[in-house]
């Protein structure tokens, strides 16, 4: 199995709390007819990195949209910092605030700046003033590594480049969770690393993390649980070492025996 240079990652400050970050009890999701989630159960603890895998279609972009109400769940419940999510309006903004999204296509404004993107939603938003939100901006692209990309348009940039402003957008909104949907999935092989090295950094510093990757070198150094979805079920899941290496069900043995 190809693992990652684990010795790069620093886990000491990767602490999970006993409180909870998310929870979500018996939720289901239908669209029209097409039961795509099945009686979810998760507890999601604060500073927890939690890698969702599982075959295409089996429901991992559903379920995590659903955690930001990008898509609305029918059947149970799912509590995000404390917050039920509801269709109340004043609900939404709040969790949107808290749980940042970071897409397979960067989703990036190609019209605005590098740094219009950034403080387009603090301005916008969460109305704060636009000095304080480029000072912020320039913080967190001088963490993903490229201030000197600021006044640059995303057209301008690789993609490895995009997804790390797609990060620094993301991480502007002060974010308590992160949620990634397959972030290095359209990049070239060269550019995932410095994505992913973007990602861990994040998890150094306790960020709580949900993300769906392929990346399973990633998973082995970062994450302190793997999930597995088939069919819009969470089939089984446990820590990186005990998932990869003595897995449970026969669905999950297949999955890891294609793609490892
Ligand atoms: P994954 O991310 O694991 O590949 P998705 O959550 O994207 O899976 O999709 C789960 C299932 O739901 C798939 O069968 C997909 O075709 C279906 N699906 C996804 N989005 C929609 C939608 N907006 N309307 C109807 N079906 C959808
Ligand atoms: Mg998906």
């Amino acid at each position: 199995m190809e693992t990652m240079e684990t010795a790069a990652v620093n886990r000491s400050q990767m602490k999970v709390s006993d409180e909870v970050a998310i929870q979500i009890t018996n939720m289901n999701k239908w669209y029209g007819t097409f039961h795509v989630l099945r009686d979810i159960n998760l507890t999601v603890n604060r500073g927890e990195r939690i890698v969702i895998a599982g075959p295409s279609g089996s429901g991992k972009s559903t379920m995590i949209r659903c955690i930001n109400r990008l898509e609305e769940h029918q059947k149970g419940t799912i509590i995000v910092d404390g917050t039920e999510l509801s269709s109340d309006l004043k609900n939404i903004d709040k969790v949107r605030s808290e749980v940042g999204m970071v897409f397979q296509h960067f989703n990036l404004f190609p019209h605005l700046t590098i740094l219009e993107n950034c403080t387009l939603a603090p301005i916008w938003v969460r109305k704060i003033p636009k000095k304080e939100a480029e000072e912020t901006a320039m913080h967190f692209l001088e963490k993903v590594k490229i201030p000197e990309q600021a006044h640059k348009y995303p057209g301008q940039l690789s993609g490895g480049q995009q997804q790390r402003v797609a990060i620094a957008r993301s991480l502007c909104m002060r974010p308590r969770i992160m949620l990634f949907d397959e972030p290095t999935s359209a990049l070239d092989p060269e550019m995932i690393k410095e994505v992913l090295d973007t990602m861990i950094q994040l998890a150094e510093e306790g960020m709580t993390m949900l993300c769906v990757t392929h990346e399973m070198g990633f998973a082995q150094a970062v994450a302190n649980r793997v999930i597995f979805m088939d069919q819009g079920q969470i089939v089984e899941q446990n820590e990186p070492y005990e998932f990869f290496n003595n897995p449970q069900s026969e669905r999950t043995k297949l999955f890891l025996s294609q793609i490892l």
